[in-house]
C-alpha cells in the first residue's frame, strides 16, 4: 500500500451524500477515514456501515456551524494522537429564496454552515499540516459560487459558496511545503441537496474531490476543479 493512502482524512458532514462517499472512496483506497457529522446516531450508523465494507473509519462529532464544536472535535483528537492530514470540508445547507425574499437568517445560516465551517476547521488544521510539511484541504464548493458561471442558486447558497471560493485562494496563498488547499464542485449530484432529478450519481459526485485529497506533491494549489479539470472561479 502506498503511503500516501495511509494518511488520516477529516470528511465533514460524511454521515450521507455525497460526504459519506467520499469517505467510503477514500477508505477503500487505504486512507484512515474520520468520518465527522452533527448527529452522534447518525454518525454511528454511517461508521457502522462503513465499518461492514472493512474500511478504517473513526467517527468523531462535529457541528460546523459551532467554531466551538469544531476546535473541540481537534482538541479531542490531538489528545489522542491522531494527525489530521486531509480535511475535506464537505458539509453544507442550501437554503432557497431570492435576495428579497429570504430571511435574512438564510444568508448567516448559509455563511455559518458553508463559509465559517471551512474557515474554523481550516484553522483548526491547516497549522499542524503546515508544522508535519504535508497537508491536502479539499473545500467542497458549487458552480453555484463561481462569478464566470454567473452566481446562480438561490442567492444564499451561491453568496456563501463564492466566500468558500475566496477562502480557498487566500488559504492556498498562506500554505508552505507539500500542503495544497483546492476546492472542487461536484457537478449536480443525486443527494438530498442535489434532489432525485440530478443527472449524477454520489459516485462520480465525489470523483473530483477524491482526486483533489490524494495529489501527489506536484499537483495544483488554490485551484477551482470539476472534472478533475480547472474551472474558472
Ligand atoms: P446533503 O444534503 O445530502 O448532505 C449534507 C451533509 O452536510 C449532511 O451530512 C448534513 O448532516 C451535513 N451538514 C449540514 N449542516 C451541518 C452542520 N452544521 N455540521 C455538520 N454537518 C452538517 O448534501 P450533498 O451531499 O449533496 O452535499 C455535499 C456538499 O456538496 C455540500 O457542500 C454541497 O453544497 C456540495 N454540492 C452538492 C451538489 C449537489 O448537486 N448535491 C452540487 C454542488 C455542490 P445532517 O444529516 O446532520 O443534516
Amino acid at each position: 500500500m502506498k503511503q500516501s493512502n495511509r494518511r488520516t482524512m477529516l470528511v465533514t458532514g460524511a454521515n450521507r451524500g455525497i460526504g459519506f462517499e467520499v469517505s467510503r472512496q477514500l477508505g477503500r483506497a487505504g486512507a484512515r477515514i474520520i468520518l465527522t457529522g452533527r448527529v452522534p446516531q447518525a454518525v454511528r450508523r454511517a461508521v457502522a456501515a462503513l465499518r461492514q465494507e472493512g474500511i478504517d473509519v473513526r467517527g468523531e462529532l462535529m457541528d460546523v456551524s459551532s467554531p466551538r464544536s469544531i476546535h473541540a472535535c481537534a482538541r479531542r483528537l490531538e489528545r489522542s494522537r491522531e494527525a489530521v492530514d486531509v480535511l475535506i470540508n464537505n458539509a453544507g445547507i442550501y437554503p432557497e429564496g431570492t435576495i428579497l425574499s429570504m430571511p435574512a437568517e438564510a444568508l448567516y445560516d448559509a455563511l455559518s454552515v458553508n463559509f465559517f465551517g471551512p474557515f474554523h476547521a481550516a484553522r483548526a488544521f491547516l497549522p499542524g499540516m503546515i508544522q508535519r510539511n504535508y497537508g491536502r484541504i479539499v473545500n467542497v464548493s458549487s458552480g453555484y459560487g463561481s462569478f464566470a458561471e454567473g452566481l446562480e442558486g438561490p442567492p444564499a447558497y451561491s453568496l456563501s459558496k463564492a466566500a468558500l471560493n475566496a477562502l480557498t485562494l487566500r488559504l492556498a496563498s498562506e500554505v508552505q511545503g507539500d500542503v495544497k488547499v483546492n476546492a472542487a464542485c461536484p457537478g449536480w449530484v443525486r443527494t438530498r441537496m442535489g434532489g432525485p432529478e440530478a443527472t449524477r450519481g454520489v459516485e462520480e459526485g465525489a470523483v473530483t474531490i477524491v482526486w483533489l485529497a490524494t495529489l501527489p506533491k506536484t499537483g495544483p494549489n488554490g485551484g477551482f476543479f470539476r472534472d478533475r479539470k480547472r474551472i474558472e472561479w
